[in-house]
């Protein structure tokens, strides 16, 4: 249930990118923060998971036709607790190709 939060968010439209980073985030900082990782060795980035979550679809893969802001908290809510699409439509997120993450650019390279 803590995605209604990121969801929320988002659905203001606000903040962007940076603010998705930081939600797309808390799977893993929730875990392990930055400073336990790098002095376990782990990937700063990723906490060698050696993905990240995509900021833009939240690392679902897709993302609502038209954007983010039209679409209410309450709209956001309903479907979480999953109720009818309401007639909003999905499309694969362009940035991560519908993936939902990205390969860790720090890990890659070092491989
Ligand atoms: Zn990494
Ligand atoms: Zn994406």
């Amino acid at each position: 249930m803590e995605n209604i939060t990121a969801s929320e968010i988002a659905g203001f439209g606000v903040g962007t990118l940076l603010l998705c980073a930081t939600i797309a985030a808390p799977r893993v900082d929730s875990f392990i923060s930055a400073s336990q990782r790098s002095s376990l060795g782990m990937c700063r980035k990723c906490g060698d998971l050696k993905i990240i979550a995509c900021s833009t679809c939240r690392g679902v893969g897709s993302v609502k036709e038209g954007g983010l802001i039209r679409f209410s908290f309450m709209d956001d809510l309903y479907q979480l607790l999953g109720g009818d699409e309401t007639g909003v439509k999905t499309i694969p997120c362009t940035k991560c190709g519908a993936k939902g993450h990205f390969r860790c650019p720090n890990c890659s390279k070092a491989q």
